[in-house]
């Protein structure tokens, strides 16, 4: 008799575990101590003291034995190393791209376009701007505009691309303040600061025209281009029976260059690079390469990152990697979602947003409530999360405070690290935060650089 193929309803990790580090547990009393010590700020706790760390997914990745036998091998020259031609032709052959530069991370590479290009009372459009993106269009006078869909800002609005850019107002803002003060023209995907949502294919195709329309470039923040891709391929028609890879060439058809992290899609733990086509700009890019990163065939890597990323790239685009990425991010999710708590809806590719102001509607916004509940998963479950509120964009270019357009709590998962065991005790932390919602407190800044200030404040919770 034939047998039947089945369709399993668990969506198993698509790799077998050879190498493990071992997780560290904790008392609640230890990690009182340890948070407090910490300046009631994640980001300066020590990684060992933490159990479950979803502060975020750059770097944080697991390599592949792949990516590891390229390193092994790598060529170390200081120019001209066989390791970077192997990482540009891997660039090149999934963006299209002619000019790779390296860089050590995203952040690098949008200095060196931002530093080129924008002036003083430039005005840099995105659907929304990265925290890092921000800070250098800001750090090079020019004020960073985000003109996401409406959609995109009310988390609990279901559509299935949030992160798609309002058009008519790219068109109202080009149109009122002149081409000429606008450099480039920005989309990221995904759209990490609006809850890692997608970006359609017809929308990118939009901006496009309209950059071309009015001789704008047009530049992609690619850090998560494999998983938009695949949110492209499952949500949007006529996409169903191309290949991530495809669809992520006519992504990257669209635009002039990109911007890339390949601590995200990259599926390395350091690296980047700036892809772009005009050789004018390549050039001038190229120069400020070698003043701040190093040669522009290196650019702050070494040859063995340059041949993990090599790799990396083709296995993020890997369909069996993609869907239990995704499947596995939406299950966190829906467990939540299950036990009445509101999240960002629907589930982005990289990571579950928990809508904090929906959760601790007692805590003001400049009490930092996506904060306060942060605090919380590190004091009950040792889970590290970040906020993605008035904290991180809460503080003005003119030293004023005002809240963030949402209160998010960003559990971010890292790539091909954690299993499902991981997900479904997580799921048990964040329930259990929730059932005690009305014990947190909120917060107060008791010191705090000027810039990316999240990263180092130091806070105090408010006695209740
Ligand atoms: C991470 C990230 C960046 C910056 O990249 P780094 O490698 O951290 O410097 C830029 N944009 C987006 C959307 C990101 O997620």
């Amino acid at each position: 008799m034939e047998l039947n193929d089945f369709t399993p309803n668990t969506i198993i990790e698509p790799f077998r575990i050879r190498s493990v580090e071992p997780i560290r547990f904790t008392s609640l009393e230890q990690r009182k101590e340890l948070l407090q010590q910490a300046g009631y700020n994640p980001f300066l706790l020590k990684a060992k003291d933490v159990l479950i760390d979803l502060l975020t997914d750059s770097g944080t990745g697991a390599m592949s034995s792949n990516q590891w036998s390229g390193m092994i091998s790598s060529d170390e020259s200081y120019a001209g190393s066989e390791s970077f031609y192997k990482f540009e032709a891997a660039v090149r052959d999934i963006t299209g791209f002619e000019h790779v530069i390296p860089t050590h991370q995203g952040r690098a590479a949008e200095n060196i376009l931002f530093t080129t290009i924008a002036r003083k009372g430039d005005v840099i459009p995105s659907n929304t701007h990265f925290d890092t993106t921000r800070a250098h269009v800001e750090h090079n006078g020019a004020e960073a505009l985000d003109l996401v869909i409406d959609e995109g800002r009310q988390p609990l609005t279901i559509h299935p691309f949030k992160g798609n850019m309002n058009v008519e107002k790219l068109r109202e803002t080009i149109e009122s303040i002149g081409r000429e003060r606008i450099p480039v023209i920005m989309l990221t995907l995904t759209n990490n600061s609006g809850g890692g949502q997608p970006v359609s294919m017809q929308n990118i195709k939009e901006v496009s025209e309209i950059a071309r329309e009015f001789d704008i470039p047009f530049f992609i923040d690619a850090c998560r281009f494999a998983e938009n891709s695949w949110f492209i391929k499952t949500r949007e028609d006529g996409y169903a029976d191309k290949s991530p890879i495809e669809i992520a060439r006519e992504i990257f058809s669209y635009a002039d260059g990109c911007t890339m992290s390949a601590k995200k899609d990259g599926m390395a733990n350091i690296g980047g690079f700036l892809a772009l086509n005009d050789d004018q700009i390549a050039q001038e890019c190229r120069s400020l390469t070698i003043l701040t990163e190093g040669f522009p065939t290196y650019g702050g890597m070494a040859g063995y990152d340059m041949e993990a990323v090599a790799a990396g790239l083709y296995e993020a685009l890997d369909e069996g990697y993609l869907r239990y990425r995704i499947r596995s991010t939406a299950y966190f999710g829906e467990k939540l979602t299950d036990a009445g708590i509101s999240i960002v809806q629907p589930t982005g590719g990289h990571a579950v947003y928990i809508d904090a102001r929906e959760m601790l509607p007692n805590i003001k916004p400049l009490e930092y409530p996506a904060w306060s509940l942060t605090n919380a998963l590190y004091l009950i479950g040792g889970v590290r999360a970040v906020e993605i509120g008035s904290v991180m964009f809460g503080l003005q270019p003119d030293g004023t405070e005002k809240p963030a357009a949402m209160e998010l709590v960003r559990l971010a998962i890292p790539r091909r690290v954690y299993t499902q065991s991981h997900i479904d005790y997580l799921a048990e932390v964040v329930i259990n935060t929730f059932e005690q919602r009305e014990k947190l407190n909120g917060y107060k800044i008791v010191s705090a650089p000027p810039v990316l200030r999240h990263f180092s404040a130091r806070l105090e919770p408010f006695e209740s």
